[in-house]
């Protein structure tokens, strides 16, 4: 039987609303606190460090929200992705699931992570700020939000997590030709990173680091706001356009998944593949599965407290609720940069607490693997954060065949591994653990 290898829609069809899945939860997450105080943050508090719409859609139980024109026409330029059937893949499996991956590697920086950086800049600029600070780990962030910034003309610093900056000059490259300052991190530049620099002085930095630095710069400079590129509600909410595609896409198709999974750093590209169809769980009583895949090396999903912790290593940010290994937790150097993050975001966790998503812990050689046979038989390499979903894909595949079963399995697939190919060679030459 011939079956339909990909399901792209046209520019008309492009949603025009993200989905805020907050409107349907029956538990909210807890408030954000004032670590001082212990009250609870209001968008204000926040007007400081993001652009006002931004923090209003921190707290919005709106469950639909306009993308505005300026940022749809910038979603024009690789939006709507492809929906792909992994047919190659379910044929080296031979197993009789149906695998559908989401092409979001398809944007011009390579990964999903330009869907929330086109509005974010375009927020701040609507508000007249002129300058934006952020952090990057694996550089994918930096990267969208460089030339997110570029387009509405502000001007951008990245603080990028040390061991990247070394093990990934290309996005430093990407970032340079788009017109931002890459700063590594830990730094000299700000008062956070002199004290971090004297404590650990061998650090590999991380992610809560580089948030601290990008923190105290926007706090500290006039006319510039921060960005950040995953955990908080609003990004979550940029990212459902994924799904909201997807929807249309598996209807063209004509099927429905049974699993939806998404590898997991802060929970940005999960919340979008997954939300529009956990929609239909939490109003329809639908029971499709939701898996969220996470590296064993940073494990908050599976093992990590649900507790208040602070986003970032210094404890600038509100406290959050939410999965966390501690704000303190230094992960190792693994090359999935994207998924080295201690905490998860408010959303997700509540949702994992209350038993609507599972997760999944992946060993780094186990996803490269996936990414090599998924590289082989699809064409695409993937990411490395990518690979953690495609492994998690490949096991419910073969459950499926176990159990002699045609599920439906839809995953994201992030970003591909074009700049990261350095860590493919590594792997080839076993030189990972
Ligand atoms: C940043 C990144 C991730 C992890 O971040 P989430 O917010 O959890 O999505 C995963 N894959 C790619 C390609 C990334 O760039």
């Amino acid at each position: 039987m011939k079956v339909t290898k990909k399901i792209v829609l046209h520019e008309e069809e492009m949603p025009r609303q993200w989905y805020n899945i907050l409107a349907d939860m029956p538990n909210k997450p807890a408030p954000m606190l004032n670590p001082q105080t212990r009250e609870p943050v209001s968008a204000q508090d926040m007007y400081g460090l993001f652009a006002e719409e931004l923090a209003n859609q921190e707290f919005t139980q709106e469950r639909f929200i306009d993308i505005p024109d300026e940022v749809r026409e910038l979603y024009r330029i690789y939006r709507p992705t492809p929906l792909v059937r992994a047919s190659g893949l379910e044929k080296a499996l031979d197993t009789p699931a149906k695998i559908y991956f989401k092409n979001e590697s398809v944007s011009p920086v390579g990964s999903h992570k330009l869907n929330s950086a086109i509005p974010q800049a375009y927020y701040n600029k609507k508000q007249g700020i002129k300058h934006m600070t952020t952090e990057t780990g694996a550089g994918q962030w930096g990267s969208a939000l460089s030339i997110a910034c570029k387009h509405f003309g502000l001007d951008l610093t990245v603080f990028m997590v040390n061991s990247s900056y070394e093990q990934k000059p290309y996005r430093k490259s990407v970032m340079h030709t788009y017109g931002a300052t890459v700063i590594p991190s830990p730094s000299m530049t700000t008062e956070v990173g002199k004290e971090m620099r004297k404590r650990f002085p061998n650090t590999a930095g991380s992610l809560g680091m580089a948030i601290s630095e990008a923190v105290e710069m926007a706090i500290k400079q006039p006319d510039t706001r921060y960005g950040l590129g995953s955990v908080l509600n609003h990004v979550c909410l940029h990212q459902t356009i994924i799904g909201e595609e997807a929807r249309k896409q598996m209807e063209i198709a004509g099927d429905y998944p049974d699993v939806v999974i998404g590898c997991f750093g802060g929970g940005s590209n999960f919340s979008g593949i997954s939300f529009p169809f956990l929609r239909d769980n939490l109003t329809k009583g639908f029971k499709t599965r939701f898996i969220a895949a996470e590296p064993e090396s940073c494990p908050k999903l599976t093992k990590g407290k649900f507790e208040y912790d602070f986003g970032d290593t210094e404890g600038f940010t509100p406290l959050i609720p939410m999965f966390t290994l501690g704000h303190d937790f230094e992960p190792a150097a693994i090359h999935a940069g994207g998924l080295r993050y201690h905490g998860a975001g408010a959303i997700v966790s509540q949702l994992l607490k209350d038993g609507f998503i599972e997760a999944v812990d992946v060993k780094q050689l186990d996803s490269f693997k996936a990414g090599v046979l998924f590289s082989q038989v699809e064409g695409i390499i993937p990411a490395p954060e990518s690979t953690h979903a495609i492994k998690a894909a490949i096991d419910e595949a073969l459950k499926a065949k176990e159990e002699g079963v045609e599920r439906v399995i839809l995953f994201n697939l992030s970003g591909h591994g074009l700049i990261d190919l350095a860590a493919y060679d590594r792997y080839f030459a076993g030189e990972l653990n």
